[in-house]
């Protein structure tokens, strides 16, 4: 899917929300900024992100009193493209530029369920179109579903994967996985881990334990540790984020599951409040429904 089609519930619910903040008013007045407001926190744009849009709006009209609301619309934009100036951008990377490392050992984190093992897969198919020879390590061995689905995923994209049994030392999956990418020689290596958020400590402490022992392999590994968040659960995403991020040094996100939901706002909350980039965002289950984020294009076609 594109990415109109991907956002098209976000783009429904967003602009209708801020219609519905300016109808009948010809100028932006306190009742208007206050809808705006509301109209973006229920868009799931964040309560941080949405109070600096805000007071960015507040200035404008202080100083054009008779600001038309018809306006409005193209100052948000504006304003929201402003306010993402300093987040990071995903878009400065393609599935086919050189790959600072060789292996690139890609360590993917985030709770189950939110598309950790289909990001994964939708991966090894770009790298692979790309003409990168890529391999998969199935690390989380504490649910079958997961070994299991990530195999469908290698056959299905025609990329090998190294699993052992059911219950086996995650680290020790992920040793074998990156000793077998460097005897392979391999350019990719997507290393899919277990999500259980039930313990902060217990968590950092499996993240942690994964990269020293494939550090023991290849010592600057591992080069990437991309979360996934599922979009669909809004706000929630970002708690996950803020849990994800303390527990260890997460260095890119991939927001799932933006088609079917209208609460893509919490992409750019994402963006702005984690000096993070949001490299990916997935807009379908099929392995070509991801996309590169690119925050400008992410705005642009909210409001188009
Ligand atoms: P995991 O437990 O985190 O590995 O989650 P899975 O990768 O198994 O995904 C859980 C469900 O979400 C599956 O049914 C996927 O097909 C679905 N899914 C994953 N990503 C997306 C997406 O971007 N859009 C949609 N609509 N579904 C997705």
């Amino acid at each position: 899917e594109s990415l109109d089609q991907g956002l098209q519930k976000t783009k429904e619910g967003f602009l209708s929300k801020i219609s519905k903040a300016i109808v009948g008013k010809s100028t932006v007045d306190e009742e208007v900024l206050d809808n705006l407001e509301e109209a973006l926190v229920s868009a799931d744009v964040g309560v941080d992100t949405t109070v600096r849009i805000i007071n960015r709006i507040e200035e404008r009209v202080a100083r054009d009193k008779y600001l038309n609301t018809s306006e409005l619309n193209r100052m948000l934009q504006e304003e929201i493209q402003d306010i993402l100036v300093d987040a990071p951008n995903g878009s400065n990377y393609t599935f086919d530029s050189e790959l600072p490392a060789k292996p690139y050992i890609i360590l993917v984190v985030g709770v189950n369920g939110v598309g950790k093992t289909t990001t994964i897969g939708k991966l090894a198919h770009n790298f692979k179109k790309a003409g990168k020879s890529v391999l998969l390590g199935a690390a989380d061995t504490f649910r079958a579903a997961a070994v299991d689905q990530l195999t469908i995923w290698s056959e299905r994209v025609g990329v090998p994967i190294i699993k052992q049994a059911m219950g086996s030392d995650p680290a020790a999956v992920a040793f074998d996985t990156a000793q077998s990418a460097v005897s392979r020689q391999c350019d990719v290596v997507l290393i899919d881990t277990a999500g259980r958020l039930h313990n902060k400590i217990h968590l950092m402490d499996e993240l942690n334990k994964i990269k020293r022992v494939i550090q023991k392999v290849i010592p600057d590994a591992p080069h990437e540790v991309l979360l996934v968040l599922d979009g669909s659960t809004g706000q929630n995403a970002l708690e996950q984020a803020k849990h994800f991020t303390a527990a260890t040094d997460v260095t890119a996100m991939a927001v799932t599951k933006l088609d079917g939901t209208a609460k893509g706002g919490v992409v750019l909350a994402i963006a702005d409040q984690f000096k993070i980039p949001v490299k990916f965002i997935g807009v379908g289950e099929k392995a070509e429904d991801l996309l590169i984020f690119d925050k400008h294009e992410f705005v642009d076609s909210l409001f188009s």
